[in-house]
């Protein structure tokens, strides 16, 4: 059944760490996780064998968290262990990124030091353009871009510190902080409805070991610290052993 749900045509976009197959049925996408690692918008690229596999575990397991707790995906179904079948919507090209702890830009543009907590979480927009590097981007710029409009931001505000609750508490449990991590939303084809789309996965959040601070992220390969696939193996183990 599932299988004729998500016979592959042909496909549809293949990106830096992701394949998108169209579906015979037209609404839905089966995405599949490329082993493929890239930072600085492409310019530093490689292959880590087994990336593919632990993303796609991790996300799928956040997904299903937030799926319970009332938060509308795109997820629809596991298919293997580094495809996922999942529901196609419009992407707002306007990534949300929360914020708990300064790190990365964000220290870099403010003068902060990284790993200084912020007295409550902080939501910005980035812009989805490899083109132009995601530049910060505010509302008005948005709305008067025609991007999205201002119900659609602030629903995706709301959902995001939201998210931010939900995964702060799940982490917590598995002995690791949430810094900071970046979303994506879509409209859904047929209805509208705006899901959370893309992936949430140690390539799109800092994730720092309570009591060590020892990345457990990106950053290890974006400032060659080494153990990327290991730090992701942990990751996933830890949230694994988590009583959801
Ligand atoms: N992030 C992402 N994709 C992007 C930009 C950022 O997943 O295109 C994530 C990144 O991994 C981090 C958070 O968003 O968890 C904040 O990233 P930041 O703005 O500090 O940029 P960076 O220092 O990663 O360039």
């Amino acid at each position: 059944m599932i299988m004729n749900m998500c016979e592959v045509t042909e496909i549809l976009y293949e990106g830096k760490s992701k394949i998108l197959y169209r579906c015979k049925d037209e609404v839905l996408i089966l995405v599949k996780y490329k082993d493929s690692v890239t930072a600085f918008n492409g310019e530093k690229s490689d292959e880590l064998f087994g990336k593919g596999r632990l993303n796609a575990a991790i996300s799928n397991l956040i997904y299903e968290y937030l799926e319970v707790n009332g938060i509308k995906t795109h997820l629809v179904k596991v298919i293997d262990e580094s495809s996922v079948l999942v529901k196609k919507a419009e992407i707002i090209p306007a990534e949300v990124i929360v914020r708990n702890v300064a790190a990365g830009s964000f220290s870099k543009k403010y003068g902060v030091d990284e790993g200084v907590a912020l007295p409550h979480p902080t939501v910005e927009f980035s812009l989805k353009s490899d083109t132009l590097g995601d530049p910060l981007i505010n509302v008005s710029h948005i709305t008067a871009l025609g991007l999205a409009t201002s119900a659609e931001l602030e629903e995706m505000k709301r959902l995001s510190l939201l998210i931010n609750e939900l995964l702060s508490g799940l982490f917590q449990k598995a002995g690791i902080r949430l810094i900071d991590f970046k979303l994506e939303f879509g409209r859904a084809a047929e209805s509208g409805e705006l899901l959370l789309c893309d992936e949430i996965s140690p390539d799109s959040c800092r994730l720092w070991q309570i009591g060590t601070d020892c990345k457990l992220d990106k950053d290890r390969y974006r400032r060659d610290l080494g153990g990327v696939l290991d730090s992701y193996e942990e990751v996933l183990r830890r949230l694994q052993g988590v009583e959801l």
